[in-house]
């Protein structure tokens, strides 16, 4: 099993799309890293979903954040389970994926990555 996933996301603010690096740690829990931008056909390539990140999560204190709007933490949809930034703070969010808002509840579970990007 891979030890490195890029989950892809959006920014919530501007729908720019990004990958969330995720690295297995020794405990088996995963630890968002850092971000790249991504071109909009990147992110719907196919293969982005080939690496499970399951199992518990956590951000790096230097998580680089949202290419966009340098937003330090993410949510995951609670309809179509993609990823948007958020800025940890904001209480109702709005899925730039799907266009479903409310407020933030739940924890994130089971997120689909790539090894490779
Ligand atoms: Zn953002
Ligand atoms: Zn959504």
């Amino acid at each position: 099993m891979a030890n490195i996933a890029f989950v892809v996301a959006r920014c919530a603010k501007t729908s720019g799309g990004f990958a969330i690096r995720f690295e297995k740690q020794a405990d088996s829990s995963w630890l968002a890293t850092r971000t790249t931008p991504l071109q909009e056909q990147a992110t719907a390539r196919e293969g982005y979903g080939a690496t499970e990140v399951r199992g518990v999560m956590s951000i790096a204190p230097d998580y680089s954040g949202c290419p966009a709007c340098k937003a330090k933490s993410y949510f995951q949809c609670g309809r179509c389970s993609r990823v948007n930034c958020w800025d940890g703070v904001t209480k109702t969010i709005e899925c730039s994926w799907c266009g479903n808002s409310g407020p933030i509840e739940g924890s994130i579970k089971d997120l689909k990555g790539a090894s490779d990007v």
